[in-house]
């Protein structure tokens, strides 16, 4: 089958390698159907892991099942599912306190020997352990594109909106307008704040965010955004701020515009070792969030899916065949094009 490998830091492509075995009887093997690019795989072709080539990428994806083990129950041959980005047990210590995505028995897909070295979904077919565990049904009337976010983008975004415990009426900050930044905007709304302000330096991305829910954008490259947000909330702050870039200017600025009592959630995925602003969090008695998503809100957020009531479709900027994936990936890892979200099919 055709998949897309990295073959050492900095190189991926696509190439002929054999169609993944059924190893356990709680595994599923996967047809996928739509899998998309991430920021992480960009992280991981670049060598932020320990390389440990080759491998097989991808760890958005979703598909129908093929095959299912003997002791997988929940799914059978022809059900379409989406798959988080990391297979878990659903039995262990951590999954049983509720930390799946800290789960002793799991393996990321497509991301190397280090965490787990399981094949990813830039394939035309996936093994998925653990199947009943952690594969969520895709009800018949939601279309791939709108359930492909539901494993990483919107899982992510919407624990670091969950975090932030707003209040019906809550002021929100979101830096960073990527995909999960958008998600967070957009699930925000579940939770009816008065004001959620974006900022981001692409414009593109910032009219995105007000497609989804953002009442105001700030691009930092045109103004200053902590001054500006002070401004729209009286000199007192946000409630909460989310920080989805993984950027230590990011992080100083969503410290500073939290108001006395709240939340800073910090989901963005930060190269290494930053400066913690934490006097500046520790005089206005601020909670501080960081994390992983929680996988076990998946079948949830599937379900306000299926109600119409999330839709990350707007993500969506290119689709394309699988067999293009090193064109894909030039556009998606140069930021070309105005890319958000580019939805690839085996
Ligand atoms: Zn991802
Ligand atoms: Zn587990």
């Amino acid at each position: 089958m055709l998949a897309a490998v990295v073959k050492g830091v900095k190189v991926v492509a696509l190439e002929e390698v054999s169609k993944p075995a059924m190893q356990k009887t709680t595994d599923v093997l996967l047809k996928v159907t739509a899998t998309a690019l991430c920021t992480s795989d960009v992280h991981i072709v670049n060598g932020y892991m320990p390389p440990s080539p080759p491998y097989v990428i991808g760890h958005e994806f979703i598909g129908i099942v093929e095959e299912a083990g003997s002791s997988v129950n929940n799914f059978k041959p022809g059900d379409r599912v989406a798959v988080p980005p990391l297979s878990y047990c659903g039995l262990c210590e951590h999954c049983r306190k509720g930390m799946p995505g800290q789960c002793l028995n799991s393996a990321v897909f497509g991301s190397g020997a280090t965490w787990g070295g399981m094949p990813g979904g830039f394939a035309q077919y996936v093994r998925v352990p653990h199947a009943d565990a952690c594969m969520v049904p895709i009800p018949g009337d939601i279309s791939d594109d709108e359930a492909i976010f539901v494993g990483d983008m919107l899982t992510t975004g919407y624990y670091a909106v969950e975090n932030c415990k707003l209040k019906p009426g809550a002021t929100l900050a979101v830096f960073g307008a990527g995909p999960v930044g958008l998600c967070a905007v957009h699930t925000a709304q579940l939770f009816h704040p008065a004001k959620v302000v974006l900022v981001d330096s692409l414009d593109h991305r910032l009219a995105l965010g007000k497609q989804m829910g953002a009442t105001h954008t700030i691009n930092l490259n045109e103004t200053d955004a902590v001054a500006q947000i002070m401004e729209l909330t009286n000199g007192r702050g946000v409630d909460a701020a989310i920080e989805a870039v993984g950027d230590q200017k990011a992080i100083n600025d969503a410290a500073r515009v939290t108001g006395v009592g709240g939340t800073l959630s910090i989901v963005g995925l930060f190269p290494g070792n930053i400066e913690f602003p934490i006097m500046e969090l520790l005089m206005k008695n601020v909670t501080t969030k960081v994390g992983l998503s929680y996988l076990g809100n998946m079948p949830m957020l599937m379900g306000l899916v299926a109600e119409k009531k999330l839709d990350a479709t707007p993500l969506i900027t290119h689709r394309m065949p699988l067999a293009s994936f090193a064109e894909a990936y030039d556009i998606f890892a140069g930021k070309k094009e105005n890319v958000v979200k580019i939805i690839m099919t085996p």
